[in-house]
């Protein structure tokens, strides 16, 4: 009887105050300590939501800061491809160069060549010179597409990248803040479980830490139809008619969890109800 109003009117609470109006509706009598069990149990599955959350956390960060070092190093790596093919055309450039000097030299020597088979071997000396730039100028082209290609590359890439790192920013920021939510909110739910854990008796707070410890993190079980919600089992007749009453602390027999009594769905009794009071009204 209004015993944790404030509980009702917190935020954090609202779910719950869902729950337990959904049970406890009509001003029925329940057993105070199991409303404050039920209540405990919505809080620890909570703080369990956020502990996974948090524990997440971390790797999401990481996961985002190795994005962009990867977007970084892989720009690189282009960059630095780009500069050792722009090195290599210079000094293919260069040997072409070289080859044109001798040839040019060559021509000059034709000039001064005593017999035919002396020209001869200068012509032949000069084609082979010629042949030489052909393929160095192969190479050249196959250089310039190259580069062609990774200059595409790193323009798209420095064009993203003040996207891609204000994403990121932006991505860790968000982080940050829902870890500073998930914290705030799961120390006022560890402060309003101390409360909780007090307000119960030693018994059943042992109970109730035995089998949420031994159950995976759940102690408390609804009952509908007859059956432990938990773990499917039905209730033998006498314990349901007592789990019905929400006035007396009942656990499973086969589960061991703590049972309480939810309402059958009253839509189709609700609606032929209200259609024969509309007709007694008639
Ligand atoms: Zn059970």
């Amino acid at each position: 009887m209004g015993r944790r109003p404030a509980s009702a009117r917190d935020p954090f609470f609202l779910p719950l105050a869902g729950v337990c109006g959904m049970i406890f509706e009509g001003g029925r009598k329940v057993h105070p300590e199991l409303k404050t069990v039920i209540e405990l149990q919505e809080v620890d599955r909570r703080v369990a939501e956020l502990d996974a959350q948090i524990g997440s956390l971390p790797a999401e960060a990481a996961a985002l800061e190795s994005q962009l070092s990867d977007f970084l190093h892989t720009l690189e790596v282009r960059k630095e491809r780009l500069a050792k093919n722009q090195k290599e055309r210079r000094e293919l450039e260069g040997e072409i160069k070289e080859i044109q000097a001798r040839i040019s030299k060559h021509r000059d020597q034709l000039y001064e060549v005593k017999t035919n088979e002396q020209y001869r071997a200068m012509l032949h000396e000069i084609e082979g010179e010629e042949g030489n730039i052909r393929t160095i100028e192969d190479k050249i082209l196959e250089k310039m597409m190259e580069a062609d290609e990774l200059e595409g590359h790193i323009r798209e890439a420095e064009s993203r990248l003040a996207d891609e790192k204000a994403r990121v920013a932006k991505e860790t920021a968000r982080l940050r803040a829902l870890r500073q939510e998930d914290m705030d909110e799961r120390e006022k739910l560890l402060a309003r479980r101390k409360e909780m854990a007090a307000s119960l008796n030693d018994d059943l707070l042992q109970v109730y830490e035995r089998v949420r410890h031994g159950r995976g993190g759940v102690a408390v079980a609804a009952v509908r139809e007859g059956f432990c919600t938990e773990c499917h089992v039905a209730l033998r007749p006498q314990l349901y008619n007592e789990v019905r009453s929400n006035e007396v602390l009942i656990t499973c027999e086969s589960c061991s969890r703590i049972l309480y009594y939810v309402e059958p769905p009253a839509e189709s009794q609700g609606a032929s109800d209200a259609s024969g009071q509309a007709a007694a009204q008639q």
